[in-house]
């Protein structure tokens, strides 16, 4: 990766959206009011919004020019037809359903493919395809490799799956039918949006396709995976990021994506499929759930910016800038001396908030402490990704039970903000730091029984 001033934003700014700063008081009395849980801050009193990449992208002139030749056709959209020769010619998949967004996809997908008291292996599922394998009786099985898991670590494919083990789990259920598929997420969301090597995906496949099961993938960042590729893996630097994907796709027999990430929109999905068997009977849930075949809960209009989004994504100068400003975040806050998971994924950094915070007991939500805090210092948000999110009870003693890792997630939007918004962040950081002795953990006050981390609330311990 080139440094990152041997170049700059590859686009120059034709749109401006102004964003403010509030007193350090109006922030205390927001976050106070959301009960300590800023997915229930205003946007408005957020001056930097890192709480997720998805459907947060800054569309192009070329997106928005698209959305007036939208089509407003219920049946034989021609939008539709421009967004299906996109993604076929991207991934070869001809057979291709819209759907509203990823996880209406990955419905479609389980409810064609999987049956209850089945078992879905993965690298890593993220957390809406694993609810939807639950959803329907079968169960979700990551097989990431254990350097996946590593918090500081040199390893340039920490999303490759485990292929020993992978084998182990074909060899014990496919002849008994119960694989529906080999589910591959690329990058791999769950621990850090960590590429997968174009190695490990055809081993993968060859070892579901010799064990007779389909191989799919979960495509949401497969752009950035393809950059990654190229950076990263021998035999790569030479080729052309389409030409990365559609190896990639070549290797599978269908996708499931959410195109709220790679795919530059602010809102869709599709999956889409080689065999067109599969696809009709796909349609018997995209059509019920999601909307006729070619619309999908999409407008024309949205299908229209996909389609131009899709393409953009594939531009190399476009991910150098991309990736390279994570890397740049990254490296500031290692310099500013705080923990995060190394090396930084395509989407995000994940600070390390039990090493950042380590007077904090994990039971009394360290990341959320950090998150908050990060809040009242600057109006920086980003999200917790640790205990409140992942933890569960233990049956038994009643005991709360934490996830390996206490993490807060400062996910950046595609396009949207400057190298000198990532400077503010990370400076904000150096000021928690100053007075990180001080900062206190939480206990909840309510909480829901599914997903709690979106609606759950805190108080001060
Ligand atoms: C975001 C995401 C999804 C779900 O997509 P939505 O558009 O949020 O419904 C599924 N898989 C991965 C890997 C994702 O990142």
């Amino acid at each position: 990766m080139r440094p990152r001033d041997a170049y700059a934003e590859p686009y120059r700014i034709k749109m401006v959206e102004p964003v403010r700063q509030i007193s350090p008081e109006a922030r205390r009395l927001a976050v106070e009011r959301a009960g300590y849980n800023l997915f229930n801050l205003s946007s408005d009193d957020v001056y930097i919004d890192l709480l997720t990449d998805s459907g947060t992208a800054a569309m192009s002139d070329a997106q928005w020019s698209a959305l007036m030749r939208g089509d407003e056709a219920y049946a034989g959209s021609r939008s539709f037809a421009r967004l299906r020769r996109v993604v076929a010619d991207i991934t070869g998949y001809e057979h291709v359903a819209p759907a509203h967004q990823g996880r209406g996809a990955e419905h479609v997908l389980m409810m064609t493919l999987v049956r209850p008291g089945q078992r879905v292996p993965g690298n890593m599922h993220f957390d809406t395809t694993t609810g939807h394998i639950v959803l329907r009786g079968a169960e979700p099985v990551n097989l990431l490799r254990k350097q996946g898991y590593e918090v500081k670590s040199e390893e340039a494919f920490k999303g490759d799956v485990d292929l020993k083990a992978l084998r182990t789990e074909l060899e014990e259920n496919a002849a008994a039918g119960r694989t529906p598929f080999v589910l591959m997420t690329v990058t791999c969301n769950s621990n850090g949006g960590q590429p997968v090597s174009m190695a490990n995906i055809r081993q993968a496949s060859e070892l579901a396709h010799a064990y007779g099961v389909p191989f799919i993938f979960d495509c949401a960042r497969y752009a950035e995976n393809a950059y990654f590729i190229k950076m990263r893996e021998p035999g790569y630097s030479q080729k052309s990021i389409k030409e990365i994907a559609s190896e990639m796709f070549s290797y599978g027999d269908g996708c499931v994506m959410s195109a709220k990430k790679d795919g530059l929109a602010n809102m869709g999905g599709f999956v889409a499929f080689r065999d067109e068997a599969l696809y009709h009977r796909a349609l018997e849930w995209v059509i019920p759930f999601e909307g006729f075949a070619t619309y999908g809960g999409l407008s024309g209009r949205d299908m229209e910016a996909l389609a131009v989004g899709l393409e953009e994504a594939l531009d190399e100068a476009y991910l150098e800038e991309r990736i390279g400003q994570v890397a740049y975040l990254a490296d500031l806050l290692v310099d500013a001396g705080v923990p995060i998971i190394t090396p930084a994924g395509g989407h995000g950094v994940y600070v390390d908030a039990a090493a950042f915070l380590p007077h904090i007991p994990q039971k009394e939500f360290t990341a959320q402490a950090l998150a908050v805090e990060l809040y009242l210092e600057a109006g920086v948000r980003g999200v917790e990704l640790g205990m409140c999110a992942f933890g569960t009870t233990d049956p038994n003693s009643g005991e709360p039970i934490g996830p390996a890792l206490e993490l807060v997630r400062l996910a950046v939007p595609r396009r949207v903000y400057t190298d000198r918004h990532m400077a503010f962040v990370a400076r904000a950081f150096e000021g928690l730091a100053a007075r990180r002795d001080s900062i206190r953990g939480f206990r909840l006050t309510y909480e829901a029984p599914v997903l709690r981390h979106f609606t759950a609330r805190f108080e001060r311990i």
